[in-house]
């Protein structure tokens, strides 16, 4: 079997459906206790993911999936701050094609 690039698949907390990290935004749990969102993938910690499109955020939000994934409150800057990466992106869809 010929040696595979590795893309990591995740599934959004609203819609389930799988997808390359790279397409979804993560929310991370800090071992300090506060959730963010953490645009590099990178930080250390426990992760729940959701698509980059504003639909998505809000039913992660009203549905509190996010909560639910992470175990801890969502803070309100870090809903909001989704909210508008996911704007902003669907904002650059359009624009492109
Ligand atoms: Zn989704």
């Amino acid at each position: 079997m010929p040696a595979r690039k590795h893309t990591p698949i995740r599934t959004c907390v609203a819609c389930r459906t799988a997808a390359p990290k790279r397409g979804l935004m993560r929310v991370v749990r800090t071992p300090e206790g506060a959730v963010v969102v953490d645009p590099t993938g990178k930080r250390a910690g426990r992760g729940a993911y959701v698509c980059r499109n504003v639909s998505c955020v809000q039913t992660a939000l009203k549905a509190k999936k996010l909560e639910r994934s992470l175990k801890v409150p969502l803070p309100a800057d870090t809903a909001q701050e989704l909210l508008q990466l996911a704007a902003q992106a669907e904002e650059e869809e359009v624009t492109r094609s």
